[in-house]
């Protein structure tokens, strides 16, 4: 009963007492039980009056925003980033620092924890106010949040979300993949912050999908959803990883264009796409991909033209897939295929306008991802923020 009054008050606002009965459907004696409870306990407050109408003004209750916080924490390859939101999803503080050379997983934690309470020490909190925290990580990550593989710390089997548990006592949730928190991040405060619903496509070196409908990601029923990277569009073609062949990713990602390209007589290169490509270890793999659309031959017969076309009309249909299945207010490119390369992100949009059902009725707008890595750690903490308020895991004083 507490849980679903205090869930009403999130959704809704600042409400009067005696509007909560009419919502939750109760007696009113009912609410006001749990209400006083929430009061006691501190994860309601009472805010001033509704002044309108007649009778007596009534007095507004909301979520007490200072009852506790969420953290989120980033590890990209080589820094870490740390956020604070507040109850209500808010931003409070965050930071970014290099990681330090040992990157064990006790030396990794030690260095979250420095940062995570010098957070938590600026917003006036401490570290029994975290209600939850977000932890991504860039590798192989299992149910039970444990790091099977990173290759960039050189972990392998590290209890990563129990290590974090038992310093901060309160529900962990370890991501691998950085799509899903990046997707967040666009919806929370890059370019779909004022968007209902948007699709964040991500072609890089995997491809995927992840839909975010007002702030919340969907995740699905074991955290796959919007995997259609592993989606057979070329049947028979080039194996995946994951043991099908033809996948999306297969013949489309980045490994797979820029094998592709090692595939295409030498000669039909431009030069400095062949200098770049036949190097390709002292360069990022973006800086080829954007070099090889920016100096595509202009006849279409060419190999590395038609390369470029079958690998943008792959991308498209993965997008009109995302589209369909989600019927988003706006698409988001990012990912190093997509960034800088201003030529592909147009030709994607085309062949969408000729792929999707209805494409003028739907006003859907294809933009570029604006968030910047440090932002990921903002976007998990308020994921596991959402998170919590769908799910109350026994947190408030029992009714
Ligand atoms: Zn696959």
């Amino acid at each position: 009963m507490d849980w679903s009054v205090l869930q009403v008050i999130h959704r809704l606002g600042a409400i009067p007492q005696h509007k909560l009965a009419e919502q939750i459907g109760r007696q009113r004696s009912t609410i006001n039980g749990a209400v006083q409870r929430l009061v006691t306990s501190g994860w309601l407050k009472r805010v001033g009056q509704s002044g309108s109408g007649r009778g007596r003004p009534a007095i507004l209750l909301a979520v007490n925003r200072a009852v506790g916080c969420f953290g989120g924490i980033d590890i990209a390859a080589n820094e870490l980033h740390c956020a604070v939101v507040a109850a209500d999803g808010t931003l409070l503080e965050h930071t970014s620092s290099r990681l330090g050379n040992d990157r064990s997983l006790p030396a990794v934690v030690d260095q979250i924890d420095l940062n995570l309470r010098g957070l938590l020490s600026r917003a006036e909190f401490g570290v029994p106010a975290l209600l939850g925290l977000w932890a991504g990580i860039n590798g192989a990550v299992d149910d039970r949040g444990m790091v099977v593989t990173c290759a960039s710390l050189g972990w392998h089997n590290e209890p990563f979300r129990q290590v974090l548990r038992e310093r901060y006592a309160c529900d962990v949730l370890v991501q691998g993949g950085a799509t899903v928190m990046t997707a967040a991040a666009e919806a929370l405060m890059g370019v779909g912050r004022d968007a209902d619903s948007l699709v964040y496509y991500h072609a890089g070196r995997g491809i995927s999908a992840r839909f975010v409908q007002r702030g919340r990601p969907l995740s699905g029923a074991t955290q796959r959803a919007g995997e259609i990277g592993h989606v057979v569009v070329a049947p028979g073609q080039a194996k995946c990883v994951c043991g099908n062949s033809g996948c999306l990713e297969a013949v489309a990602s980045g490994p797979a264009l820029l094998a592709a390209m090692k595939k295409l007589p030498r000669r039909s290169l431009p030069e400095n796409v062949r200098k770049l490509l036949w190097q390709c270890d002292a360069y990022p793999p973006a800086k080829i991909v954007q070099a090889a659309f920016k100096h595509r031959p202009r006849r279409k017969d060419e190999p590395l033209a038609a390369l470029l076309n079958q690998i943008t009309n792959y991308l498209a249909m993965g997008a009109a897939m995302a589209v369909a299945a989600y019927d988003p207010e706006l698409l988001v490119l990012g990912g190093y295929l997509f960034e800088d390369n201003p030529a592909l992100r147009k030709d994607v949009q085309r062949a969408l306008e000729r792929m999707v059902l209805d494409w003028d009725d739907r006003g859907l707008r294809v933009v570029k991802g604006e968030v910047l890595t440090q932002d990921r750690a903002i976007g998990g903490a308020a994921e596991v923020c959402q998170r919590f308020w769908a799910n109350p895991r026994g947190i408030v004083a029992p009714s």
